[in-house]
C-alpha cells in the first residue's frame, strides 16, 4: 500500500464533520490513513435539546456543561469510526465574520498534521458557521503554508511549491432555499460508504442533543433520504457521500476507478439490488 495519507475533516458544528463525511472518514480509517475530525465551533446555538428545555422550564441551562456535553459527543462520535484525533477549538459558533484566532487555530492544525485531503462544507452553505468554516479553512490553509513555506503542504496551486493536497466540499444543502442553488453544487467524487455505513449510524447517534439516538427517525431519514440518494442510486451503490474536488486532480492518464469498473461489471441483478438495499428497515 501507498503510504497512508493524511486527512483533516473540518465542521463548522460539531456534528457536521460526520454527518456529512463519517462513512468516508470511516473507509480510511480501516484503509490506515489519519483522520483528524475538526469543529471550529461550540455548536452551542444548535444545541436542541437545550433550547427545547429552556422553552419548557424557563431556566438557564449551565452553558459550561453543555459545551463539555458537546465536545464529548463529538469525541464518542469520532470513536465509532475509528477517529481518536478530534480538535474541539471551542468558538462561539456565532460567528458573523472569519475570525483571526480561529484562522489561526485552524492553520496551526494544519501545520501539525499536514493533510493531503481536507474536507469540508460548501464555500456558498447559505447556513453562516459553515461558509465560514471554509472560508476560514482557506485562509488557514494559506496562513499554514506562508508560516511553514518548507511544508510539504501547499494551498490551491499557489506559489509556495511542494506537493499540491486536495481539498473537498461536502455536496448536502445546508438549508433548502435559492441562494443555495445560484452556484452549481454536483458531485464529481463519491464515496461508497456501505461497507461503514452502520458505523456512521452509530456515530450520529451520539449526537443525542441534536436529537438523534438509537431509535431517531432522525437517523432513518439521514440514511435513506442523503446518503441513500441520488448519488448513490446513479452510482449503483447502496449508501453513498458526495463530495466536490476543488482541485482538478492530476493524472497520468484518463482516470476510471477500479472500483467504479468493479461497478460496472456486476450483473444487473446485483445492481439493482445495491440500490434497493436499505440497511436501516425495522
Ligand atoms: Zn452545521
Amino acid at each position: 500500500m501507498t503510504e497512508p495519507l493524511s486527512i483533516l475533516n473540518i465542521g463548522g458544528h460539531p456534528k457536521d464533520a460526520i454527518l456529512y463525511a463519517g462513512g468516508t472518514m470511516a473507509r480510511h480509517v480501516e484503509r490506515g490513513d489519519r483522520v483528524t475530525i475538526l469543529s471550529a465551533t461550540t455548536g452551542m446555538s444548535h444545541h436542541l435539546q437545550a433550547i427545547d428545555d429552556y422553552r419548557d422550564s424557563g431556566d438557564l441551562p449551565d452553558i459550561d456543561a453543555l459545551i463539555a456535553e458537546r465536545k464529548q459527543e463529538l469525541i464518542n462520535a469520532a470513536a465509532e469510526l475509528g477517529v481518536t484525533d478530534v480538535r474541539y477549538l471551542g468558538h462561539d459558533d456565532q460567528v458573523v465574520l472569519p475570525n483571526a484566532q480561529m484562522v489561526n487555530d485552524i492553520a496551526d492544525v494544519i501545520g501539525e498534521i499536514q493533510p493531503n485531503i481536507i474536507v469540508t462544507h460548501w464555500p456558498y452553505d447559505t447556513v453562516a458557521a459553515h461558509a465560514l468554516a471554509t472560508q476560514m479553512t482557506l485562509l488557514a490553509i494559506e496562513a499554514a503554508s506562508t508560516i511553514r513555506p518548507g511544508s510539504p503542504y501547499a494551498p490551491t496551486g499557489g506559489d509556495t511549491g511542494g506537493e499540491s493536497a486536495q481539498l473537498f466540499y461536502h455536496v448536502q444543502l445546508g438549508r433548502t432555499n435559492v441562494l443555495e442553488q445560484l452556484n452549481l453544487r454536483v458531485p464529481n467524487t463519491i464515496i461508497d460508504i456501505t461497507s461503514t455505513f452502520l458505523k456512521k449510524s452509530a456515530a450520529m447517534n451520539q449526537f443525542k442533543s441534536q436529537h438523534y439516538g438509537e431509535d431517531s427517525l432522525q437517523q432513518r431519514k439521514l440514511g435513506e433520504a442523503i446518503d441513500g440518494g441520488m448519488s448513490a442510486i446513479h452510482s449503483r451503490v447502496t449508501y453513498a457521500e458526495s463530495f466536490i474536488a476543488h482541485n482538478p486532480e492530476v493524472y497520468e492518464f484518463l482516470p476510471l476507478s477500479d472500483y467504479r469498473r468493479n461497478l460496472t461489471n456486476r450483473s444487473p441483478e446485483e445492481q439493482e439490488k445495491s440500490r434497493m438495499q436499505m440497511l436501516l428497515v425495522d
